[in-house]
């Protein structure tokens, strides 16, 4: 794979970078992007339904029983090379920031260090009334084998008795404040942001590359599709992410180096 020669420069010195991921990121572990058909028994739904307070509030076990389901599904994926290449890339540069959309833990499992999560993750429920965290039983959701007619019951919090949600962002709700914090902060220093695998159209999270952008990062984009992204960035590599990254990784930091 051949990459622009000024960008590999760049790539070379770089002292501060920001990953920004979206969906497409984990697209080749087998978790399907927002915009994919959905499978198996959620096919009917479509997902801004199930993905908001009032739809937890008018059907919680609908709204769990999905959430488990995906928690499964991430559970029995892997990072792919993606992944891998982005937690390597953490070697060789000063400071890198993983700023991420999905609420999977690939780059965690990949080795990525503390990656934002804008939208929160799958893996830290929290109780709906006194939103204390939840511990979520080790090992997989067994019991999504079980759901019928798509539902689910959620647990109840062991303080006050009330349901138990995904500890995730849904449509309408605000980001975490200390989360949106240190993405802004790693943006605004940034002198480099990959933009991996994101339609970069839902707000504010789309604003991120913006602001990099203004500021006078290089804003390089890696998606097989194009996007309202394209228009500011300076380089955009057109591929899957899993093929680019590692081959990005080796142009920039593995050539010439022993072993
Ligand atoms: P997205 O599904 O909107 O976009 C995925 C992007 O990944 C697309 O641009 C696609 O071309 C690209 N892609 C697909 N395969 C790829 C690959 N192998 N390598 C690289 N890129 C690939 O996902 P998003 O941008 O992460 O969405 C942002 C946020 O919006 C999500 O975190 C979510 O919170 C929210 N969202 C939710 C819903 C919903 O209905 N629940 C819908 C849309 C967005
Ligand atoms: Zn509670």
């Amino acid at each position: 794979m051949d990459f622009p020669p000024p960008l590999i420069e760049r790539l070379r010195t770089v002292r501060r970078i920001v990953v920004f991921t979206g969906a497409g990121v984990s697209a080749e572990s087998g978790i399907p992007t927002y915009r994919d058909k959905l499978t198996g028994l959620w096919e009917r739904f479509d997902p801004e339904d199930l993905d908001t307070r009032r739809a937890f509030k008018a059907d919680p076990e609908l709204v769990w029983g999905w959430y488990e389901w995906r928690r499964r599904n991430v559970m029995q994926s892997e990072p792919n090379a993606a992944h891998r290449a982005i937690a390597a890339m953490a070697n060789h540069v000063p400071e890198l920031t993983v700023v991420t959309q999905n609420i999977d833990d690939l780059h965690e499992r990949a080795g990525s260090v503390a990656p934002v999560h804008l939208h929160g993750t799958l893996f830290q429920p929290r109780c709906i009334g006194c939103a204390r965290p939840h511990a979520l039983p080790p090992g997989m959701p067994d019991e999504v084998e079980q759901v019928v007619g798509y539902r689910l019951a959620p647990p109840r919090c062991g303080h006050c008795g009330g349901r138990i949600r995904p500890g995730v962002v849904w449509f309408g709700e605000r980001l975490p404040r200390d989360v949106w914090r240190r993405a802004d902060m790693a943006v605004r220093r940034c002198e480099v942001i990959l933009c991996i695998g994101t339609s970069s159209v839902v707000y504010p999270a789309a604003e991120l590359p913006l602001v990099a952008a203004r500021r006078g990062a290089v804003l390089v984009q890696i998606n097989p599709e194009s996007t309202g992204l394209e228009r500011v960035a300076q380089f955009n590599l057109a591929g899957q992410a899993g093929e680019v990254m590692p081959a990005l990784f080796e142009a920039v930091w593995a050539q010439g180096q022993p072993g």
